[in-house]
């Protein structure tokens, strides 16, 4: 079988709403490319509502279409993993099924990709359609974990990009199970570039990202990139035990200078004593669980870009 120029990995989760209308406009745009090969790889993420069946549709009427359904759902972030392992294209890109991305972006990503790059994300420079309450959170959001985060992941990106077959390639050999693409991506490295657009709203039904799977996807990002947090305890411990040695000086100060009543200043001490020995713990502790995030991800050492003479 001959590789395909383009993959097209889309992620639908009860979206029998837009299916049809993002393969046309797939269609439409892939056009030209068509004859160098493309394959549209839909994978239903465990729908409960017409999606399979009209994937099964498209799937009768083009034989460029793959479909893959998941035996439950198993997330937004899964199943973008399953269309990834799946695709078989030099380049792939991954767009959300509701057309919140719009697919005419394609060439101008084509075409920078063209220019070097490994990673060609699409950034969003305003959102339709979207609550306030989403967008301010995702500002607050996206900024915290760049300041948190290791490597430096892009705020205004989601997951709609397009990427070169050694960059998909190093991102599903990496062993994580939690998987924060928009985090992977960023630090798999390469060159990576933006092209803007304006992210349109829903072609049809609702979000599947209420409240509750917001802050648990927000969650993975920060503890899949940050060992700050950890970090924090240390030095916070650091901090409380100086403030209690002091204030133990102070106790017995007290105890010397003035009246103080019985048994206060002992049962001080203790307290003091011990607070200070769980707060060095937990700093230790944190350390410990620092260096055991980084071990039990396994991640690769290093990635190379290139090398001369070898
Ligand atoms: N999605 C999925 N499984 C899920 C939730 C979402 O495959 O459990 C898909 C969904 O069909 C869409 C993409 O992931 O193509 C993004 O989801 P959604 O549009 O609900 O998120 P939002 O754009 O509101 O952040
Ligand atoms: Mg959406």
């Amino acid at each position: 079988m001959t590789t395909p120029l383009l993959s097209i990995v889309v992620p639908c989760y009860n979206e029998e709403g837009s299916i049809a209308a993002l393969a046309a406009r797939l269609d439409a745009v892939l056009g030209d490319y068509k004859t160098q090969g493309t394959e549209i790889l839909l994978v239903d993420d465990g729908s409960a509502d017409g999606t399979w069946p009209a994937i099964e549709k498209l799937c009768a009427k083009d034989a460029g279409v793959i479909g893959v359904r998941l035996s439950r759902n198993f997330g937004h972030q899964m199943a973008l993993a399953c269309g990834l392992d799946h695709a078989r294209g030099r380049r792939v890109l991954v767009i959300d099924a509701d057309l919140q991305d719009p697919p005419e972006l394609l060439p101008a990503m084509i075409k920078k990709m063209d220019e070097g790059f490994d990673v060609v994300y699409g950034k969003r420079r305003s959102r339709q359609g979207e609550g306030g309450f989403k967008k301010a959170s995702a500002w607050v959001y996206y900024r915290l974990l760049g300041r948190l985060s290791e490597v430096p992941i892009p705020p205004e990106a989601g997951d709609f990009r397009l990427m070169s077959r050694r960059a998909v390639d190093a991102l599903i050999a990496l062993p994580e199970r939690i998987r924060f693409t928009r985090g992977l991506v960023a630090w798999l490295g390469f060159r990576q570039a933006a092209v803007e657009y304006t992210r349109e709203a829903r072609h049809a039904g609702e979000t599947h990202y209420p409240l509750r799977a917001m802050l648990r996807f927000a969650n993975e990002g920060i503890t899949s990139f940050s060992t700050r947090p950890l970090q924090l305890a240390t030095w916070l411990g650091l901090l409380m035990m100086m403030v209690s040695i002091g204030l133990l000086g102070y106790v017995f100060l007290s105890w010397l200078l003035f009246d103080t009543v019985r048994g206060w200043t002992s049962l001080a001490a203790i307290f003091l004593l011990s607070q200070a020995a769980q707060w060095l713990m937990l700093g230790i502790i944190g350390n410990y669980l620092a260096v055991m995030f980084r071990e039990v991800k396994a991640r690769p050492l290093y990635l190379i870009d290139r090398t001369l003479n070898r």
